[in-house]
């Protein structure tokens, strides 16, 4: 039996979403482009699909673009922001704890001459506004902030960064990675405050290799693919109308039930707590307070890789917080500056709308195990 505790990686396609995909893929599967009335019909899914996206974030239909995923969205908004503001600097600002979908897009513009100042946050993730507005320059022209960073669930003050750039009177466009925060914490770009927000389907229960980048009014970006003009003329490509129409089907069922879903995910992570304190001597959680989904933990002393490994051959799936990433060690828990053996003991436990307290008691069961297992001396 599978017990998933690993819904920050990626969600299971919901039904709904899967049916809408089939359909987009066996009925409707015209060209929105084409002019016959088939196409037609394509398009006005597309239309519809756009709404609903739009009905999810609390924003205009025509702010949504869609993209290939939360990473495509990140690049791009990162590479339009910086070319809208050339001739105001080179400056920008972004957390020392962003995606590396926003970390590397950041390196290749420090390589080519862009400054970039990295907030670093405190032991638990958070960045605090004033490190913010203390940040920002005269030639600062983005500043990225995540809402929800994905290894600690730690929500960061993107409303606050937003009146930092008004107060300062700053140029700076402000862009959010939402990938982690959409259907899990409120908020509406507008009340925000942003310019620019990620989003990603698979977070979502939409399948991967689909997402979208909410673009506020007004703001006018250069394209990201030229081509045939599709959305908007700013990314062209035929759109990849059955994952738009699963992202959309996931965006505004999620929607609809948000409210009960993060009350149930929130009291899933407070079980998780109690248990997890209760039965693993040694064990520690991370970030008390944070997105609902998600709840870092560690077991000093053990080295993650080890225990999620022992964990995934009893089919219980969760991920080593502190994962190594093509050989260094996770940049979150680098910058958090934990000691070590925290640090390398590190997990990351992520719940859903489909998670049950039957997997996370069978978590309970199989970190007591390993930790028998792997120290018998130390349970
Ligand atoms: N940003 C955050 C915070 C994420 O957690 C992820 C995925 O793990 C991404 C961006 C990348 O999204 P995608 O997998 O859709 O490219």
């Amino acid at each position: 039996m599978l017990h998933y505790l690993d819904n920050a990686a990626t969600t299971q396609v919901r039904p709904e979403a899967a049916q809408a995909a089939l359909e987009a893929m066996t009925q409707g599967w015209g060209n929105p482009s084409s002019v016959y009335a088939f196409g037609g019909e394509a398009a006005r899914q597309l239309k519809q699909d756009r709404a609903d996206v739009a009905g999810a974030l609390g924003c205009r239909p025509e702010e949504v673009t869609f993209t290939s995923c939360g990473t495509e969205s990140n690049n791009w908004a990162i590479s339009a922001a910086v070319e809208l503001g050339r001739r105001k600097g080179q400056h920008i600002v972004t957390t020392a704890i962003e995606h590396a979908a926003v970390l590397e897009p950041c390196r290749e513009l420090e390589r080519r001459g862009w400054e970039v100042t990295y907030l670093q946050p405190d032991s638990q993730g958070w960045i605090s506004p004033d490190q913010l507005a203390r940040a920002l320059r005269p030639d600062t022209v983005l500043v990225s902030m995540m809402l929800v960073n994905n290894e600690l669930g730690t929500i960061l003050p993107v409303r606050e960064a937003a009146r930092a750039i008004r107060a300062a009177g700053c140029p700076a466009l402000l862009h959010c990675d939402a990938v982690q925060g959409f259907l899990k914490v409120p908020f509406t770009p507008g009340e925000l405050g942003v310019d620019l927000l990620s989003v990603s389907g698979h977070k979502i229960h939409a399948p991967k290799g689909v997402g979208a980048l909410y673009i506020r009014k007004g703001l006018r970006l250069p394209p990201l693919i030229r081509g045939g003009g599709q959305e908007g003329n700013l990314r062209s490509g035929t759109e990849a109308t059955a994952q738009i129409a699963a992202f959309a089907a996931a965006a505004r069922l999620g929607a609809e039930t948000m409210e009960r879903d993060v009350a149930h995910m929130a009291q899933l992570r407070a079980y998780a707590v109690e248990q997890l304190t209760g039965a693993v001597p040694g064990l520690k959680v991370l970030v008390p307070q944070g997105a609902p989904h998600i709840l870092p933990v560690t077991l000093p002393g053990y080295k993650s890789e080890v225990v999620v490994r022992l964990l995934g051959d009893r089919g219980i799936c969760l991920s080593s917080g502190s994962a190594c990433h093509r050989g260094k060690p996770s940049h979150v828990f680098a910058a958090l500056k934990l000691p070590k053996g925290e640090r390398d003991g590190a997990l990351r436990i992520s719940f859903s709308y489909d998670t049950t307290r039957e997997d996370v008691d069978a978590l309970v069961r199989g970190l007591r195990e390993a930790a028998d297992q792997l120290f018998p001396t130390m349970s």
